[in-house]
């Protein structure tokens, strides 16, 4: 069994269970954070299985990059191109859940 075969984020890149869609494209999905932080909270996944995100940077730097320009394309669209980009890593540091993702954290003026 491969680490993708129970996970809750590859379930929900292939529409297996539901999430409100942001944006999608052949390689990338982004959907509304279930309990967002703040006034937009949209978590961004790479369809392909990666732990995390240093694991997705030494394979594929392009798709991160591609991650990237989705945040700051919801970001202008949603509250004028300034947003928060965060990757938890690892369970110390509030990974929970074990595919990379993205929370792109934007919507209000953050102040810390
Ligand atoms: P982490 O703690 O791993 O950095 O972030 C996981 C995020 O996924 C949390 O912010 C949590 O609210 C969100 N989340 C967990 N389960 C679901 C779900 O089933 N649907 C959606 N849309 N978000 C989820
Ligand atoms: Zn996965």
């Amino acid at each position: 069994m491969s680490a993708s075969d129970d996970c809750l984020f590859c379930a929900i890149a292939a529409g297996q269970i539901p999430s409100e869609t942001v944006y999608e494209d052949e390689t990338t999905y982004a959907f509304k954070d279930i309990n967002p932080k703040t006034k937009v909270h949209v978590l961004i996944i790479p369809r392909k299985h990666y732990a995390n995100v240093a694991e997705l940077a030494e394979d594929d730097p392009t798709q991160l990059a591609h991650m990237v320009a989705v945040a700051q394309s919801i970001a202008d669209k949603t509250f004028h191109g300034e947003f928060r980009l965060e990757f938890n890593t690892g369970r110390d540091a509030g990974q929970s859940v074990f595919h990379v993702h993205a929370h792109v954290l934007t919507g209000e003026v953050l102040s810390e």
